[in-house]
C-alpha cells in the first residue's frame, strides 16, 4: 500500500472518530475517494477501529454500493426495475453499453466508466432512470445517453445536463400530509403537553406506522417510553426500496421541516435526546438540502438543548446514508445498519422498542407516519381520525407508477377504491396492478372495487399500473427475482427457497410447466412465506401467491401439458460440449 493510501484511510478514521459504529460512513468515503475497497484498504479499517478485518470484509461486502474490485471514477447505475424496463430501460442499457463500450457489470477498459444495474432508486415516476455516482438523471431516451456519456468523458459537472431536472410530481395534496404548517407549531403544541399526554392524543388519533405493516405509532411510543435503560433514540426511516415507491423523496424534498417535525415530537414523547434519519444511499443527492433544513431548525432552536423554551428537553438528529441494500427498511436490519454491521435482520424478541440502536430503547418510524403525527399535535385527534374508515385514519400518500397518464405522488384519504385511484392517475384500463410493491398484491379488474385501507388492500404506498398490453406473470417473475438477489442469505427458507422459486417459475413461464408444477410452485411459495425469518422472506412469494389467486386464466393459458416436462432442454445442454468432444448425437427416442 502506498503511503498516500494509507494516509487518505487514516484522515477517513480519523474523520469518524475511529468509532467502528460508523463504519458504513467510512467505508463510503473510501469508496468513493479510492474507487474500491481492497483487502489492504480493509485491514487498514479494522486495526484503527480496533476490529478484525473479517469484521470490516463482512459487513462492506453486504452492501451494493461497495466494490472489492476497481470500478471507474464514475459509477453509472441504471435502475431496471419492472417499470423501468416499461418504460423503456432496455434500450437505454443497450445505448449506454455502445456509447462506453462495455457491457452493464463491467468496467470499461480504461478504466474511468463502471455501469451496474440496480432495482430501484426512487424515481419510478420519472423512469428510465439513472445515478451517475450520486447525481440521478430522468426520463431517459435512447437519444439523449451519447451526450451524457460524452460529459463523463469530458469531466464536465453532469448535474448541469437536462436530464437531471427531479420533478416533484405530487399531483393531488391532502389535508394531513402535503399541507403548510410553520416551523415549530407541532413542538410547540407537544411540549405543552406532558409525554404521555402526546402518545395519549396520537392513540385517540388511531395512526398507524404507515409502512406497510400499522402497527399502532402510540403503542410503539409508549413500549418505548415506559422502557428502561439510560438513553432512548428516535429513527426515522427513509430507506424506502420497496421498487415503485418514491413517496419518502417527495416528503423529504418539499416537507422536510413536517419531517423533522414529526421527528422532534417523537422524541418528546418517548424521551429521546438522540435522533438518527436513515437515508437510503440512492437518495443522496437529498443531503445538502437535508442538513441545511437542520442547520436552520438549530438556529431556530427547533433542535439543541431546551427546544422551544422546554427547561430539559433536548434533542439533534444526524443523517446516516446507506449503502444500498433493501433489506435495511426492516427496522432491526436498520438498527444493524446504523451500528456499523452488515443489515441483517435481529431475532426477535427483544423489540427495538426494548433494546434497538445500541441496545436501548428506540422507536423507528416511517417518514410519512412522523409527518401524520406533528399534524395530529397542531389539529388534534379528532380532526385526523375524521378523515379514512374506522381503522385506518387518516390519509395515505400513494407512489403512482407505470402505465397511467400523470404517474406521481398523491395523497388519498384511507377508503378510496383502487377504481377510484386508477380513475384519479389516467389508467381505467388497467389489466393489474401491484399495491404495495412487490411484497404487496398483485390485483385484477375484478379487485378494483375494493379500499386502500390497513384492513383490506393495505399499502405502504407503491402503487404500480399494469396496462392491457403487459404481460403480468412476467412482472411477477422478476419481482421474485428481485427478492432472490436481495435475500441476506441468514435463513435457508428464505436463501434457498427464493432461488427455487425464481426456477420453478421461469419453467411455467415458459411453457414448460404442468399442473403439478403449478401445485408445487404454490406450495413453496406457501413454505418460504411461513418459515422465512423477516419480513422479506415472508412476503417474497407474495407476487406469486397473489397472481396465482387474482390471475389463474394467465397460468392455465402457460401450462402446455399434463405430461412431465424436463425443465431444461437436455439436448441442447449438451450440445457444446458434443461439438468439442465431436460425439454425435443419438438417434430420436434414445437416450441423450
Ligand atoms: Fe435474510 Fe431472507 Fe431470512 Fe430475512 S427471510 S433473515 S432477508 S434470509
Amino acid at each position: 500500500m502506498g503511503e498516500d493510501h494509507a494516509r487518505i484511510i487514516d484522515a477517513t478514521t480519523e474523520r469518524f472518530g475511529k468509532d467502528r459504529g460508523r463504519l458504513i460512513d467510512i467505508a463510503r468515503a473510501l469508496q468513493g475517494e479510492l474507487g474500491h475497497l481492497s483487502e489492504e484498504t480493509i485491514g487498514r479499517i479494522a486495526g484503527a477501529l480496533d476490529m478484525h478485518r473479517v469484521e470490516v470484509r463482512d459487513a462492506v461486502s453486504f452492501y451494493s454500493f461497495f466494490s472489492r474490485e476497481p470500478t471507474g471514477k464514475t459509477v453509472i447505475r441504471l435502475c431496471n426495475g419492472v417499470v423501468e424496463r416499461m418504460m423503456g430501460a432496455d434500450e437505454v442499457a443497450r445505448a449506454f453499453e455502445e456509447a462506453v463500450g462495455a457491457r452493464f457489470g463491467e468496467t470499461e477498459p480504461g478504466q474511468s466508466i463502471s455501469m451496474v444495474y440496480t432495482p430501484c432508486i426512487g424515481l419510478s415516476d420519472q423512469a428510465p432512470s439513472a445515478l451517475v455516482n450520486k447525481t440521478p438523471l430522468t426520463r431517459l431516451r435512447r437519444d439523449d445517453v451519447p451526450g451524457i456519456v460524452e460529459a463523463v468523458r469530458e469531466g464536465r459537472d453532469v448535474s448541469d445536463l437536462p436530464q437531471t431536472e427531479i420533478k416533484l410530481n405530487l399531483h393531488k395534496t391532502g389535508p394531513v400530509i402535503c399541507a403548510r404548517l410553520e416551523r415549530g407549531v407541532a413542538i410547540r403544541a407537544a411540549v405543552n403537553r406532558s409525554p404521555a399526554d402526546v402518545i395519549n392524543e396520537i392513540n385517540r388519533a388511531r395512526l398507524r406506522g404507515r409502512g406497510g405493516a400499522g402497527f399502532p405509532t402510540a403503542m410503539k411510543w409508549d413500549y418505548c417510553r415506559r422502557a428502561g435503560g439510560d438513553r432512548h433514540f428516535v429513527i426515522c426511516n427513509a430507506d424506502e426500496g420497496e421498487p415503485g415507491t418514491f413517496k419518502d423523496r417527495v416528503l423529504l424534498t418539499g416537507f422536510a421541516d413536517l419531517v423533522f417535525e414529526g421527528m422532534t415530537v417523537a422524541a418528546y414523547a418517548v424521551g429521546a435526546r438522540e435522533g438518527f434519519l436513515y437515508l437510503r444511499g440512492e437518495y443522496e443527492h437529498l443531503l445538502g438540502h437535508l442538513e441545511e433544513v437542520l442547520r436552520k431548525r438549530r438556529h431556530l432552536g427547533l433542535l439543541g438543548e431546551n427546544i422551544c423554551g422546554c427547561e430539559g428537553f433536548s434533542f439533534d438528529v444526524r443523517i446516516q446514508v446507506g449503502a444500498g441494500a433493501y433489506v435495511c427498511g426492516e427496522e432491526s436490519a436498520l438498527i444493524e445498519s446504523l451500528e456499523g454491521r452488515r443489515g441483517a435482520p435481529r431475532d426477535r424478541p427483544p423489540f427495538p422498542v426494548q433494546s434497538g440502536y445500541q441496545g436501548e430503547p428506540t422507536s423507528v418510524n416511517n417518514v410519512e407516519t412522523l409527518c401524520c403525527a406533528a399534524r395530529i399535535m397542531v389539529e388534534g385527534a379528532e380532526w385526523f381520525a375524521r378523515f379514512g374508515t374506522k381503522d385506518s385514519t387518516g390519509t395515505k400518500l400513494l407512489s403512482v407508477s407505470g402505465d397511467c397518464a400523470r404517474p406521481g405522488v398523491y395523497e388519498v384519504e384511507f377508503g378510496a377504491s383502487v377504481a377510484k385511484v386508477l380513475d384519479m392517475v389516467g389508467g381505467a384500463d388497467a389489466r393489474g396492478v401491484q399495491v404495495g410493491g412487490p411484497s404487496g398484491r398483485c390485483l385484477g379488474p375484478r379487485d378494483y372495487g375494493r379500499s386502500i385501507s390497513f384492513d383490506d388492500v393495505s399499502t405502504g404506498g407503491s402503487f404500480m399500473v399494469f396496462g392491457p398490453q403487459r404481460d403480468v406473470l412476467r412482472m411477477m417473475y422478476e419481482f421474485t427475482e428481485f427478492f432472490a438477489e436481495e435475500s441476506c442469505g441468514w435463513c435457508a427458507p428464505c436463501r434457498v427457497g427464493m432461488t427455487l422459486l425464481v426456477r420453478q417459475f421461469e419453467k411455467i413461464l415458459n411453457g414448460k410447466g404442468t399442473r403439478a408444477d403449478q401445485a408445487a410452485l404454490e406450495r413453496l411459495a406457501v413454505t418460504v412465506k411461513n418459515m422465512s425469518r423477516c419480513g422479506l422472506g415472508q412476503t417474497g412469494a407474495n407476487p406469486i401467491l397473489t397472481s396465482l389467486r387474482n390471475f389463474p386464466e394467465l397460468y392455465d393459458a402457460r401450462l402446455r401439458s399434463e405430461e412431465f416436462i424436463a425443465p431444461f432442454d437436455l439436448a441442447e445442454a449438451l450440445r457444446e460440449g458434443r461439438q468439442i468432444t465431436g460425439r454425435k448425437p443419438p438417434l430420436e427416442g434414445t437416450h441423450a
